[in-house]
């Protein structure tokens, strides 16, 4: 069974990120970020290992995820959906026959 987005966001995201109390932290090099300083680009230490792959905003990306959380179960059910359909004919063509039977109801 295919993983819920929702969690594969979040499972992915916090390979690079952590919560500590009010501070984002980067696994690699422990700085962190401020809540209240979300908005502000994020800096690594000099020689952190993902600084220039890791997103810059990672207060903003936890809060685009959390409001899928917030959505109805069913708009986002439909949006991977929708994304199976999409990525045809890469996949597995028998998810892809489900997701098209499945939003077809
Ligand atoms: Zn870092």
């Amino acid at each position: 069974m295919t993983m819920d987005k929702r969690d594969a966001d979040l499972e992915l995201h916090h390979r690079t990120w952590a919560i500590d109390g009010d501070l984002y932290r980067c696994r690699y090099c422990q700085r962190g970020c401020l809540a209240s300083k979300a908005g502000e680009k994020f800096i690594h230490a000099g020689d952190c290992t993902v600084k220039d792959t890791a997103c810059d905003y990672p207060w903003m990306a936890l809060a685009e995820m959390t409001a899928a959380v917030a959505r109805p179960h069913d708009e986002v059910e439909r949006q991977r959906l929708r994304a199976i359909i999409e990525n045809y004919p890469n996949g597995d063509p028998l998810e892809f026959n489900a997701a098209v039977r499945k939003i077809q109801q």
